[in-house]
């Protein structure tokens, strides 16, 4: 790829709902790549039996036309007669809302993890349906298990803490107790898809985007192999932010960056992140045109930040940031204009 050609290749690093509107933006800049979605699983839950993948079904359901765009989460005109008759049987858990359409994608996934087959492979089976022939392909970080826990305080628990799956603190508890400590269950032993390296490795550019860094980024980059393949990457890689003046557009990532140790501040995630010639991963950081000052900072501090405005309005919106990114990268570092090709194979750095 050079500064005049358009990536053919993107990956995409994201959760659920900021994820899934940034992807809008990926596909109106580059409407000719082929974009490879590398969604976070460590939110899956099982409930009623049923295995639950929040931040793959909402990027499925939002890139496929299927989403509530009101909501931002969960099917279009959907219906609870379900839930309705769960509540009926007082059958607990009551408080993370199954739509009955939802439901279906729902039973397809558990019964396709009961005959044996690979997350990856079951959500292109569900993605046929949403995504057809179109060059958007979602990939689960992992065909492992990994859930996100937090600790919390409490009180009342006799060690004055207590650890929940990350969906109770989050939609049971509207994120208000506070966090002590964030976990990975099963984090430490899963490892990415050969899919996943393989697509970053094809990769002619790479978004990290405004999701979640602690509990949607957080644990893509967590992933077995991840980091390594990032790092080995000839494409530029682009973050953006999605603390915005000190604050998330939406979400509880406020709650959760300081549990990590990282400043609920857009310079302080992008450090976070870090520039690619420190080690880190990056080769250009977005923050918010309100965030210049951290702009100014981390580019002295050598990762070439550009403050610009990042609300996700329209598609469009988002297209014209992202280019704004991918045009600092290159000018940056023009060497990665002169990079090797795509083509190259991976390595498997595990
Ligand atoms: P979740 O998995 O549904 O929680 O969604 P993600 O983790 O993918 O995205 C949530 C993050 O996206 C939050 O930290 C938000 O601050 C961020 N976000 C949401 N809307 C916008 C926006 O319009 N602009 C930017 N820059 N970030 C946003
Ligand atoms: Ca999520």
């Amino acid at each position: 790829m050079t500064a005049s050609q358009s990536p053919t290749r993107i990956v995409v690093l994201a959760g659920g709902v900021g994820g899934s509107r940034f992807v809008r933006g990926v596909r109106a800049a580059y409407p000719d790549a082929r974009i490879d979605v590398i969604v976070n699983t460590a939110d899956d839950i099982t409930l009623h039996g049923l295995r639950v993948s929040p931040d793959l079904d909402t990027m499925m359901y939002a890139l496929g036309g299927g989403i509530d765009d009101a909501k931002g989460w969960g099917r279009a005109e959907e219906t609870w007669s379900i839930m309705a008759e769960l509540k009926a049987y007082a059958v607990e858990p009551t408080w993370f809302a199954l739509g009955d359409r939802d439901i279906a994608t729902h039973l397809v996934r558990t019964q396709l993890i009961a005959a044996g087959a690979r997350p990856t492979e079951i959500t292109a089976a569900l993605c046929t349906r949403w995504l057809g022939d179109e060059p958007v392909r979602l990939l689960p970080m992992t065909d492992d298990r990994v859930e996100t826990h937090v600790v919390v305080a409490d009180p009342e628990a006799p060690s004055g803490r207590r650890a929940m799956h990350f969906q109770e603190f989050w939609v049971r508890h509207h994120a208000e107790p506070e966090v002590l400590e964030v976990l990975q269950v099963g984090g430490e032993s899963a490892s990415a898809s050969d899919e996943v390296l393989a697509a970053i490795g094809a990769a002619e550019l790479i978004l990290i985007g405004p999701s979640n860094p602690v509990v949607s980024i957080g644990p893509i980059l967590a992933t077995g192999g991840v980091r390594p393949a990032l790092r080995a990457v000839t494409a530029p890689v682009v973050g953006v932010s999605g603390i915005l003046g000190g604050a998330p557009v939406l979400g509880m990532a406020d709650k959760l960056l300081p549990a990590i140790g990282v400043e609920v501040d857009a310079g302080a995630v992008g450090l976070h992140y870090g520039a690619r010639s420190a080690g880190g991963l990056l080769d250009a950081w977005l923050v918010d045109s309100g965030d210049a000052a951290a702009a100014e900072r981390l580019t002295a501090a050598g990762l070439p930040t550009l403050a610009t405005p990042l609300l996700m309005t329209t598609p469009e919106d988002t297209a014209r940031f992202i280019r704004e990114g991918v045009g600092l990268a290159e000018r940056a570092d023009p060497a990665v204009v002169e990079r090797a090709p795509a083509s190259r194979s991976h390595q498997d750095p595990r």
